[in-house]
């Protein structure tokens, strides 16, 4: 026999919603994966109306906290949101899409013998027009008059502009792991109804009652986990951002276990059971960003190979807090990095039909701007400064492929040999890159 095999399962549709018995199907569809984390399949065959409406507005916002940093710095957006999430910090810095940072407009104003003088700033002339337009009316308390509008616009027009460096923010965040662990166990059990139609013979009430009503408590269910596959992460190795659940039906030690894991950053392990009897198997449910089709899969194993999957320990309320730092601090430095740069090649090599000197040199200048944060960050991250060469990496980038791509100037970008001498300096980059983590996990041992 094989050691395992794999299964496509049939989509099920309820009679009546699996929490409660109530009428199906349900007039308003339900994501499978919560549209604020960028789930897009829907279905109206699982859960009743009443069920779904209890969760929409606790429940459902429960990852926000995390969730705001990764669609931030990657420019996502919800189906159902307006806007990428914006993050506001304690200071007078507030980040708007794509990690940009903006210093959130204000103002001073004094009396003095009648006359009203005011001091303001604002990130641009226009927010700075409009922020005093409506923080001025709003202090006087009426509309404002004609040749006072005229009035600000000139002083907009005259008003002066600096550049600062920033350096850090501080971030604050709430986050409850009641509602977390609550949404985590309700995204999965909704993953186990729609592909085992068996599911409520192993998962008790006491599951099912903690999902839809918040009874009992979350410390019962949520646990720093490991497994010995990685379905997910191998399955959508070329979707940095995707949702995803994996149930262990583990017979041996009689447990359902499920790790849930949102916008392919957070994860979350939870027990679900501890009576399960049957074959050896994972489920596997997923959805890249804004897919709209879930990926799924039964793999079934064999008596002789099973999977497994264990709990470390209980997750505690410093777990979740340490997520979020982490979370905060990679999306926020390296990965907005890696964003920022991403959009810069394709500002430049966007529609480009012949190659200039400007392109390569705004190449270099992106390639080393990158190269330059990351180290700068690394060392934040680590509180220890790694060597950095601007010279070096400069020489690095000539030899490894710049210099050969200036004997392309004035070619068109279809002509032989461009794209594999384009991608050279970026792998180079890459590869600095890698070896600035391996430096960077040396010194942490070593402090
Ligand atoms: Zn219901």
């Amino acid at each position: 026999m094989k050691n395992f095999e794999v299964f496509t399962p049939v989509q099920l549709r309820w009679e009546a919603c699996f929490y409660c018995g109530g009428h199906l199907p349900a007039l308003k569809k339900e994501h499978i994966f919560n549209s604020s984390w960028t789930g897009k399949h829907k279905t109206g065959a699982l859960i009743c109306d009443e069920c779904n409406a209890a969760f929409s507005f606790s429940v459902d916002t429960a990852f926000k906290s995390y969730t705001k940093y990764h669609m931030n710095v990657w420019s996502l957006k919800g189906e159902r949101q307006k806007s990428v999430p914006t993050i506001e910090t304690e200071g007078e810095i507030i980040i708007k899409s794509g990690a940009q940072p903006e210093e959130k407009p204000s103002s001073f104003f004094s009396y003095e013998e009648g006359n009203l003088f005011y001091t303001a700033k604002a990130p641009n002339k226009p927010a700075l027009r409009q922020y005093l337009n409506e923080q001025l009316s709003k202090d006087l308390g009426r509309d404002l008059k004609e040749d006072e509008i005229k009035d600000i616009k000139n002083m907009v027009r005259n008003a002066s502009s600096e550049i600062k460096p920033l350096n850090s923010v501080q971030l604050y965040d709430s986050i409850d792991p009641f509602l977390e662990i609550r949404s985590t166990v309700h995204t999965i059990l909704k993953c186990m109804a729609l592909f085992d139609s068996d599911f409520t013979k192993h998962v008790s009430h006491k599951v099912l009652d903690f999902s839809r009503h918040g009874v009992g408590n979350w410390q019962e269910f949520a646990f720093l986990g490991n497994s010995s596959l990685d379905v997910a992460s191998t399955y959508f190795k070329h979707h940095p951002d995707y949702n995803a659940v994996e149930v262990y039906y583990l017979p041996s030690t009689k447990q359902i276990l499920a790790k849930h894991i949102i916008l392919g950053r957070i994860i979350r392990w939870v027990v679900l059971s501890n009576i399960y009897e049957g074959p050896h198997k994972i489920l596997f449910v997923g959805e890249p960003s804004l897919g709209g089709i879930l990926k799924k899969f039964l793999l079934i194993f064999s008596e002789t190979f099973p999977p497994s999957a264990q709990i470390e320990r209980g997750m505690k309320e410093v777990d979740f807090i340490e997520d979020l730092m982490t979370l905060a601090q990679i999306t926020l430095g390296p990965d907005a990095q890696l964003a920022r740069l991403f959009r810069g090649m394709e500002g430049i090599f966007n529609d480009f039909d012949v190659l200039t000197q400007e392109h390569i040199d705004e190449y270099k200048d992106t390639l080393l701007l990158f190269l330059n944060n990351m180290f700068r960050i690394t060392s934040l991250i680590i509180q220890c400064p790694i060597p950095y060469s601007e010279e070096d990496m400069l020489c690095g980038l000539m030899d490894n492929g710049l210099t050969e791509l200036e004997a392309y100037v004035g070619q068109i970008n279809i002509a032989e040999g461009i794209i594999d001498t384009m991608s050279r300096p970026i792998q180079y980059v890459f590869s600095q890159v890698v070896q600035l983590g391996e430096e960077a996990k040396l010194k942490e041992k070593n402090k």
